[in-house]
């Protein structure tokens, strides 16, 4: 088979043999799947990826299923179950789990018909949102907000890594160069992966998610992309989906997509997911005072903060927010403006207009951002 004549490729030991060998899907002929996609099918036939979180609160499941019409919102689609017992969900004795839709997408990897992405979150047999589903919470808390239109855009930093674990185009003994050359950078000896970063963009912007922009980071192999700002739900639908689309991409490259806050550890950045914010009284004149006050109050929720903003209740930014590589200490909330190594930052732009939002940069790169824009919305608009 394919992979074992690569596996022989491998004592070669060239990069280029390593990355090949490393993952059975590069070796696949990926223009077959187009004979197929190109096949007529029945108009009124559409598919519709699921997307659900398990119950580790930061990786993506789905499945497929066919649909009798083409849906135009998530009213048009039902509910559907699951085996919660093999995603660290439910006990195998009552182990259906319920999908809920709650946004629908189109599908960039079924392009040219009416396919969806289908996001929903998760409910167990007694009707109650299972641990996992952050999403409830947040839209309750949203509901409570009146007409304040809190928008939030995400910083999504990520790692690109070999299936064996290594960063993806590291030397297999030894490391890159030390960081400086590689942020925002260009040339074959700084960045890595380009291609998939650019299809993400193309495929994130055809399935209608807030896409904003993408950049080299700081770490060989490290990226950001951003989403928003977009109002309530939407940034952190579009998160949850991006995330999806990027890791479905990185499958077809044969790389793996770690959302892991500090994947390497020692003088490399770690990986984030600053969190911008406002409301309409910030973004008007004077908003400033607004941007302020919302800062007083969580200077006084840090925990609070620190708690919602991994998976692990904080234990995963334990590793990363140390005080040094910009980040700030975990232990203490801090804010400045122009400062990269605090808690809160406001940009200088936002300070000399006067008016704007602030920059979170304590959720970590695998944080659930309907805990993060919750724990926000809690503190600054619902004084809880
Ligand atoms: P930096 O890397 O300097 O922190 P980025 O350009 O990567 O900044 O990200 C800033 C993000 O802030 C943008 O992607 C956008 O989504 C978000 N943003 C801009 N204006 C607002 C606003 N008024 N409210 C909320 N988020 C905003
Ligand atoms: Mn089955
Ligand atoms: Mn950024
Ligand atoms: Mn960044
Ligand atoms: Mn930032």
């Amino acid at each position: 088979p394919a992979t074992q004549q690569l596996r022989l490729f491998r004592t070669s030991n060239t990069a280029r043999a390593t990355f090949l060998v490393n993952s059975p899907n590069t070796a696949l002929d990926k223009s077959i799947l187009q004979r197929y996609r190109n096949l007529e099918t029945p108009a009124n036939r559409v598919q519709a990826t699921y997307l659900w979180i398990d119950g580790t609160g930061e990786n993506i499941r789905l499945k497929d299923r066919v649909l009798d019409k083409v849906p135009s919102s998530v009213e048009d689609l039902p509910d559907w179950q699951y085996d919660g017992s093999s995603t660290y969900q439910a006990h195998g004795e009552n182990s259906d789990t319920t999908l809920k839709p709650r946004a629908i997408y189109r599908d960039p990897f079924k392009p040219g018909k009416n396919d969806v992405i289908v996001l929903c979150d998760t409910y167990n047999a007694d009707g109650k949102p299972t641990p996992s589903n952050k999403r409830a919470a947040f839209q309750a808390a949203v509901d409570k907000i009146g007409d304040q239109e809190p928008w939030f855009g995400i910083e999504q930093e990520y790692t690109l890594l070999d299936v064996d674990g290594r960063p993806f185009g590291w030397p297999d003994n030894g490391f890159p160069a030390p960081q400086g050359p590689y942020y925002c950078g260009v040339g074959a000896d700084r960045v890595y992966a380009r291609d998939l970063v650019e299809a993400h963009t193309v495929a994130c912007l055809y399935a209608g998610i807030d896409f904003a922009g993408t950049n080299a980071e700081v770490m060989p192999a490290q990226w950001e992309y951003q989403v928003g700002p977009s109002n309530g739900l939407k940034a952190s639908d579009d998160l949850w989906v991006s995330r999806y689309i990027l890791q479905r991409i990185a499958e077809e490259y044969g790389v793996v997509v770690t959302f892991d806050p500090k994947p390497m550890e020692g003088q490399w950045n770690g990986a984030g997911a600053h969190t911008n914010f406002s409301t309409k009284a910030m973004r008007a004149e004077g908003g400033i005072k607004a941007i302020e006050a919302a800062i007083e109050k969580l200077s006084k929720q840090h925990e609070r903060h620190i708690k919602a903003y991994d998976p692990k209740e904080g234990k995963d930014n334990e590793r990363r927010l140390v005080g040094r590589l910009e980040t700030s200490s975990i232990d203490k909330f801090s804010w400045g403006v122009a400062n990269r190594a605090v808690s809160v930052r406001v940009p200088r732009g936002v300070a000399t207009a006067g008016k704007g939002y602030f920059e979170d940069r304590r959720p970590s790169s695998n944080c659930d951002p309907y805990a993060v824009c919750g724990a926000l919305v809690r503190t600054c608009l619902l004084n809880e």
